[in-house]
């Protein structure tokens, strides 16, 4: 069952080309990225596991190496929700390209970062 609402704004993961400067600010910002996902709604959950554009490897999760099904985040952000395909959590884990700002402020809103960050 494929889910679409007039106020969906779809966001292109191909443009995620800033990496993350050390291995410690990576972390970090995935600790905070994953937990906050986790408070988001799932949709369009499919059985494919897709290819991955910049290593022709399927999408995995560098942590676990666990395939990564196709599905979309749908996060609010104020009068539109930001749809986020799933290939985010490998292009964040295993090429360590930080996510557009626009991801970054809507779950800022749902989950606030640690002052310290
Ligand atoms: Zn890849």
């Amino acid at each position: 069952m494929i889910s679409c609402k007039s106020t969906d704004v779809s966001v292109n993961l191909t443009l995620m080309k800033d990496e993350f400067k050390t291995i410690e600010e990576k972390e970090k910002f995935q600790c905070w990225f994953f937990s906050a996902l986790e408070h988001v709604e799932i949709i369009n959950r499919l059985r494919d596991v897709r290819v991955c554009p910049i290593c022709n490897e399927y999408v995995t999760l560098a942590s676990t190496g666990k395939k990564i099904s196709a599905y979309k985040f749908r996060i609010p952000n104020g009068l539109t929700d930001l749809v986020v395909d799933s290939s985010i959590l490998h292009l964040v884990s295993v090429h360590n390209l930080v996510p557009d700002r626009s991801i970054i402020e809507a779950l800022e809103k749902i989950k606030p970062r640690s002052s310290d960050s």
